[in-house]
């Protein structure tokens, strides 16, 4: 068999394009990827639970998680700042474990600079209108924090230059079976294994 490394799988989109729902559904059905947990300093919403979702940390934490090189990528996003910690993700990809990454593009654009031999995927919302539809009906933002959303949706969208795919998620089953063909086409790159085929060759020489 040839070695095949873990992906890093990154996934962005506008708030309210589905990626949570997405990513949730992938994770249920193919138990080989794994989920980074991000820390935030943003409160917990209910039914979040720290070291799910996230780790909700102070802001004294994050920083010092800063200083001591511990994320792979950090933001600040609307009043609250999210960051990657690195230690658990490369643990997995030097495993053979698929990660995947639910961030936003600031994050992914750090992402890519520092791995990228990553797989970077925008979920897009069949349009602005079912957007905004779906952030008011999810119920958990504040009206303000809603209009904030929605106004970032036009400019974020324009971000979609930076990826490798894109997913229109207008049903949840397609979109899931879109990345996973995603995932088995970029399994089969030759750019990424080449050595590990011309070994595992050299090998039965
Ligand atoms: P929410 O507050 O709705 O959970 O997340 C807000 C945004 O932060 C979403 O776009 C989400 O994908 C992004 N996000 C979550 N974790 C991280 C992270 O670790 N780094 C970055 N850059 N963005 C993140």
């Amino acid at each position: 068999m040839v070695k095949k490394n873990g992906l890093l799988l990154v996934v962005s989109g506008p708030s309210g394009a589905g990626k949570g729902t997405i990513c949730k559904e992938l994770l249920k059905k193919n138990d080989q990827i794994k989920l980074s947990v991000s820390a935030t300093t943003r409160k917990p919403r209910t039914g979040e639970v720290d070291g799910v979702n996230y780790f909700f940390i102070e802001k004294d934490k994050f920083t010092q998680m800063i200083g001591n090189s511990e994320f792979l990528e950090y933001a600040q996003i609307y009043d609250n700042f999210y960051g990657t910690p690195k230690a658990a993700i490369m643990e997995c990809l030097e495993k053979g474990q698929d990660v995947i990454l639910e961030i936003e593009m600031q994050g992914a654009k750090q992402i890519k600079e520092v791995c990228p031999e990553g797989v970077f995927i925008f979920v897009l919302p069949p349009s602005l209108e079912e957007l905004k539809n779906r952030i008011v009906g999810r119920g958990t933002e504040t009206v303000e924090e809603i209009d904030k959303r929605f106004s970032c949706a036009f400019e974020e969208i324009n971000r979609i230059v930076d990826y490798d795919y894109f997913v229109v998620n207008d049903d949840l089953e397609k979109s899931v079976k879109e990345i996973e063909s995603i995932i088995s086409s970029e399994k089969n790159k030759v750019t990424r294994y080449k050595n590990n085929i011309i070994d595992k060759f050299k090998e039965e020489l």
